[in-house]
C-alpha cells in the first residue's frame, strides 16, 4: 500500500515557497488537488500551480494573508467553489523576526505569533468547521486531517528568537489540545517538527561557514531539504498513517537529541 491521497482536496498554507511548495507538489503527485495559498509569492504559487498542472494534477493558488480572520474564510470559500470540498489542511506558514530579546519590538512579537500562532488557530478553526459540515466524503479513513507546521524550536530554547519559539511551544499545545478534542469525530490532527530545512527563512544559516557550524548541530550531518518534510507530511495525511493522532514528528536528522552528548558531553 502506498499512501496515496487520490480524490482528495488539500489547502496549504505558504505553498508558493521553501518546505509548503514541497508539500504542494508531492501532494499533487499523490493525486490530491491542491490550494497553494501565498501571501506574496503570486509568481512562486502560479509556478506551482503550473507543475501540477504540467503533471496532469490539479491545482489553483489563493492570496491570503493566514492572520487575517476575512482572508482565512475567503481562502477555504475559494477552495471548496473550485474543488468543491476541503480534506487536509497544512497550516505551513510562518516567519522569523530575529532580535535579541530586550531589543525586540512589540510589533515584531506581535506580527511572528500572530501568523504562525494565530495563523495556525485561524485556519483549523475553518478546516474543523468545514470537516464538520461536509461530514463522510468516502476518499479516506478519516473525516479530515489537519497537519500543523512546528518547529524543532517547539523543544528546543532559542535564544534571539524568542517570539518564534513561543510561537511554535504554542502550535505543539494548540495542535495536541486540538487533537484530543476532534478525533472522536474522526478528525486526525498531527504536527511535523523540522530541524535544519534549507529554504527561504534560513539562507543565512544553512550556507557557507554557517552551514558548517549548523552541522555540528545535526547527527546525521546533512542540512535537510524540502522533500525531507514533504514525505513525513504525506505520510502523516494519508491512510497509512491512519491511527496517528496528535503526534509531533520531527525530522531534524537528530538535532534534537542533544548532538552536545555525542562525544560523552
Ligand atoms: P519559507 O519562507 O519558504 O516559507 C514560509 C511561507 O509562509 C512562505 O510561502 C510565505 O509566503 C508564507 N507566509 C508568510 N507570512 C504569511 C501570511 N501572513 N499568510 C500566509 N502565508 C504567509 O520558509 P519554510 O522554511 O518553507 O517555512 C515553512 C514552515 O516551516 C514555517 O512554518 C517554518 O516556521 C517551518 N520551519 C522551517 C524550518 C526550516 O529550517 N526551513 C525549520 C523548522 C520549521
Amino acid at each position: 500500500m502506498e499512501c496515496r491521497l487520490d480524490g482528495q482536496v488539500a489547502v496549504v498554507t505558504g505553498g508558493s515557497s521553501g518546505i509548503g511548495r514541497g508539500i504542494a507538489l508531492l501532494y499533487a503527485q499523490a493525486g490530491a488537488s491542491v490550494v497553494v495559498n501565498y501571501y506574496s509569492g503570486h509568481e512562486g504559487a502560479a509556478e506551482v500551480v503550473r507543475q501540477i498542472e504540467a503533471g496532469g494534477g490539479r491545482a489553483i493558488a489563493v492570496e491570503a494573508d493566514v492572520s487575517r480572520e476575512a482572508d482565512v474564510e475567503a481562502l477555504f470559500a475559494k477552495a471548496t467553489g473550485a474543488f468543491g470540498a476541503v480534506d487536509i489542511l497544512v497550516a505551513n506558514s510562518g516567519i522569523q523576526k530575529d532580535a535579541a530579546f530586550a531589543e525586540m519590538s512589540l510589533q515584531d512579537w506581535q506580527k511572528v505569533i500572530d501568523t504562525n500562532l494565530t495563523g495556525q488557530f485561524l485556519c483549523a478553526r475553518a478546516a474543523v468547521r468545514l470537516f464538520r459540515a461536509q461530514g463522510e466524503r468516502g476518499v479516506s479513513k478519516a473525516t479530515g486531517k489537519i497537519l500543523c507546521m512546528s518547529s524543532v524550536h517547539e523543544v528546543i530554547p532559542w535564544a534571539g528568537h524568542v517570539n518564534y519559539a513561543a510561537s511554535k511551544g504554542g502550535v505543539s499545545l494548540l495542535m495536541k489540545s486540538l487533537a484530543q478534542e476532534v478525533a472522536g469525530e474522526r478528525i486526525r490532527v498531527n504536527g511535523i517538527a523540522p530541524g535544519a530545512i534549507r529554504t527561504a527563512i534560513n539562507k543565512e544559516s544553512t550556507e557557507g561557514e554557517a552551514a558548517q557550524r549548523l552541522l555540528k548541530l545535526i547527527p546525521y550531518r546533512r542540512i535537510g531539504v524540502a522533500e525531507d518534510v514533504a514525505r513525513a507530511a504525506l505520510f502523516l495525511v494519508s491512510d497509512m498513517a491512519d491511527y496517528v493522532v496528535g503526534a509531533t514528528l520531527f525530522v531534524d536528522g537528530g538535532m534534537t537529541l542533544y548532538p552536545g552528548f555525542e562525544d560523552n558531553g
